[in-house]
């Protein structure tokens, strides 16, 4: 029986990839070199595959920075401010990065799908100018032919890629796909004789497609096929079911559909009965989108199921979706507690997992894998770590008061008052910069050089440093800056119970920069107060307000790796009772303003518009069980950051936060939109400096854009405030650029 996995993570075991990148845009790696440790990768991943049992082998999945910046140079759509005659490998970090000596910004970046993987956004805006590039998965295939592997190369599909780009001076976009198509075609009649199957990734059919862009669907890949001529075209679709779009799928012309089975079971039984004869399954069994371990018992039913609709010569056995969303190895994870570590699978132990469930439908006996799966999903779904009674109990007893504030806003209000607050606050979002100085001596007090003592000394003296520096700049509302945190969501979940840590657990984010999730494996609960010591401490240095910060629950959830024993929304909900806690506590202790960043919480809305609302109702409400256990005197507020709003602003207006703060400086208050067609109405602090770039805004540009927050905020409402946290930025423009801040909003005070 066939086996697959869609993809193997690019970055390397020792994340290799990123070291050989950074090297390289320092100059001291050439680009031969670069390529060198990119063959020695790709070749690695191959023999993984292999060695575990896989029947193929995935090819043009690797990339130095980017799938969909690889299809964009296949299609030589090159956007014009890069074209001219340039060295290949330049204009593709270029293109990535932008160009600071010429001023050419790169292209944009967004999330994939509903992942935390960030691509190049394609720019649309004429017909290709200039001949593609051969794409390096021809070469590779022949490569992994030739090494003794049976490749599988993958081309990420052409309706997908026009659907994730974006429309310059009103192209329309979908001029491109003849064009396009052609270009797809020669690729696929290129590799055909390679191999025995080519796969297109159309992930966009597990979304809303517009009908008119389905009306493209079958045409295209009937040409794409008979492009391929008698080798294989698998249409893999992933990251959900295909919902209205089964038909398109069915009526490809491919050889093989891949499914997603994690997370599109309920639709299995609909597929099999209306399969075409001749088209095979590959069913993706193994979670790409996690680190729990394969449930064979489970699987081998599903697998025997469908076995009987479709007999085993249609049957073909995946991982879910690429494993780029998984660390690599599990192997060196010795500082994990054994008894957890032993309900994970990371990607080298996926394929071996996806071999597994192939050769056992084949009729190879594996009992021994299988024994010591199921005991260890037994060991699981007993064990005392997995279920915390008290925390089952309370999240059981749950009642409607919990999740609303004493009073409205409109009486709370009066906030504005107790706190003695001019018109116009000025805020910060909560972090300053972490100098390099920060992070050495988080780096020696975690490596056991300097003791808790002298690490918690250095973070006073710190607090006590930017606490002066805001009342220096005259900031109304001010934060102690964060010092003591590495990551918004490790800092927590490392305090919190139910958390796992991984050593080098490493996914990658965008190019050479990966984050490292944590591991949600049981019960949420709070043993001891985690931010009231420092958050007070830092009230202690001065008269004026100090504002609390905590991370949301959401955010916390869609952030790391969620159990997948319980609904994401319990987990929510037992994370809300762990804030809740916090800001209880940092309330008791005096603090009455509280702010809870629900960062990720756009993000983790589902991919169909269909399932949106549900999220929605127990998003917002963890968030509101979170916040809702303080008096109306204590001021809740509450940071996003994104800044398109119009299709959620009803929902942020339910989460009830007293002030929220969003991103809008890239956008130059577009998404004020969203505020003058809906009447927001609680206060809000649109950022009014882009805190991404190290450039200062001057006081004139601010006041530009708080003029026209007031055209859609009344004055009593508005807040001022950067829009994001300034970790990542230096000092000197730190400062000069709250300094202007501050003049802006002291000159609208003082015109109002
Ligand atoms: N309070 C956090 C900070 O300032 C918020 C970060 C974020 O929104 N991503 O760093
Ligand atoms: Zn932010």
């Amino acid at each position: 029986m066939k086996s697959r996995i869609l993809g193997f993570p690019r970055i390397g075991a020792a994340r290799e990839l990123k070291q050989a990148l950074e090297r390289y845009w320092q100059g001291q790696l050439t680009p031969a070199g670069l390529r060198t440790i990119g063959r020695e990768l790709k070749q690695r991943h191959w023999q993984i595959q292999h060695a575990a049992g896989l029947t193929t082998v995935v090819v043009g999945d690797f990339s130095f920075y980017d799938h969909v910046l690889d299809t964009i140079m296949m299609l030589g759509l090159i956007p014009p401010r890069f074209a001219g005659d340039k060295d290949r490998d330049e204009l593709y970090f270029q293109m990535a990065r932008g160009d600071t000596t010429r001023n050419l910004p790169a292209l944009e970046m967004t999330k994939w799908f509903d992942t935390n993987y960030h691509y190049l956004v394609p720019e649309f805006s004429a017909l290709p100018r200039e001949r593609g590039l051969v794409p390096e998965v021809l070469v590779d295939t022949k490569l992994a032919r030739s090494a003794g592997f049976d490749p599988e190369p993958v081309l990420l599909g052409p309706i997908t890629f026009l659907c994730l780009g974006k429309e310059y001076g009103g192209f329309d976009r979908w001029r491109l796909l003849p064009v396009i198509t052609e270009i797809y075609s020669t690729v696929i009649a290129a590799l055909a004789p390679h191999c025995a199957a080519i796969r297109i990734d159309e992930p966009i059919l597990c979304g809303d497609i517009p009908n008119a862009v389905g009306a493209t669907f079958i045409p295209t890949f009937r040409q794409l096929k008979a492009a391929a001529g008698s080798c294989d075209l698998l249409l893999a679709s992933y990251f959900g079911g295909l919902g209205e779009n089964l038909d398109l799928a069915l009526q490809s012309g491919c050889d093989i559909l891949h499914l997603d089975l994690v997370r599109g079971r309920d639709q299995v039984a609909a597929v099999v009965e209306r399969l075409p004869e001749r088209m095979k399954l590959s069913a993706g069994v193994v979670d790409g989108r996690n680190v729990w371990r394969n449930d064979y018992r489970d699987s081998l039913m599903l697998l025997r199921e469908l076995e009987q609709k479709i007999g085993r010569e249609r049957l073909q056995v995946a991982s879910s979706c690429s494993l780029l969303h998984v660390p690599v190895d599990l192997t060196g994870e010795s500082a994990l507690d054994p008894g957890i570590r032993r309900w994970l699978a990371f990607a080298v132990q996926k394929c071996r997992e996806t071999a597994f469930l192939a050769e056992t439908m084949a009729g190879t006996d594996n009992a021994a894998e299988l024994a010591d799966n199921a005991a260890a999903g037994e060991f699981r779904r007993s064990d005392v770590r997995t279920v915390n009674p008290a925390v089952r109990h309370r999240c059981a007893a749950l009642d409607g008061d919990m999740l609303r504030r004493r009073h409205p806003y409109s009486e709370r209000k009066l906030q504005q008052q107790w706190l003695r607050l001019p018109l116009l606050p000025t805020t910060t979002i909560g972090s300053f910069p972490q100098t390099p100085e920060i992070r050495a001596t988080r780096r020696k007090f975690r490596q056991g050089t300097i003791t808790s003592a002298a690490y918690e000394d250095f973070l006073r003296q710190e607090i006590r440093k930017i606490v002066k520096i805001q009342e220096e700049l005259g900031l109304d509302v001010l934060v102690h800056g964060e010092p003591e945190r590495n990551d918004m969501v490790e800092y927590f979940g490392e305090q919190l119970d139910g958390f796992a840590f991984s050593a080098a657990g490493w996914v990658q984010s965008y190019g050479s920069r990966c984050v490292k999730p944590p591991i949600i494996y049981g019960d949420i609960s709070r043993p001891r107060p985690m931010t009231v010591d420092w958050i007070t401490f830092a009230a202690r240095q001065t008269d004026r307000p100090m504002k609390g910060m905590l991370t949301g629950p959401v955010t916390m959830l869609c952030w790391s790796f969620v159990r997948n024993d319980l609904p994401r929304a319990t987990v929510c909900r037992q994370l809300a009772l762990a804030i809740r806690d916090e800001v209880t506590d940092l309330e008791q202790a005096g603090i009455r303003i509280i702010q809870i960043d629900e960062a990720a919480l756009r993000e983790g809305m589902p991919l169909r518009y269909c399932d949106r609302e549900q999220y929605l109702h127990w998003a917002v409400e963890c968030f509101r069980l979170a916040t809702s256990g303080v008096a109306d005197t204590t001021q809740i507020h509450s940071h996003m950051c994104y800044s398109e709003f119009n299709t959620i602003i009803r929902w942020i207006a339910a989460m009830d936060a007293d002030v929220i703060s969003i991103e809008a400086g890239r956008s130059d208050m577009a998404l004020l939109q969203a505020f003058r067609d809906f009447d927001y109405p609680n206060e809000i602090g649109p950022g009014i400096y882009d805190i991404h770039s190290p450039r200062v805004p001057t006081a004139e540009e601010m006041v530009f854009l708080l003029r026209k927050a007031l055209a859609v905020v009344p004055k009593e409402r508005l807040w001022v405030n950067p829009d994001c946290g300034l970790k990542t930025r230096g000092w000197p423009e730190t400062l000069l650029s709250l300094r202007h801040m501050v003049a802006a909003a002291l000159r609208l005070r003082d015109e109002l």
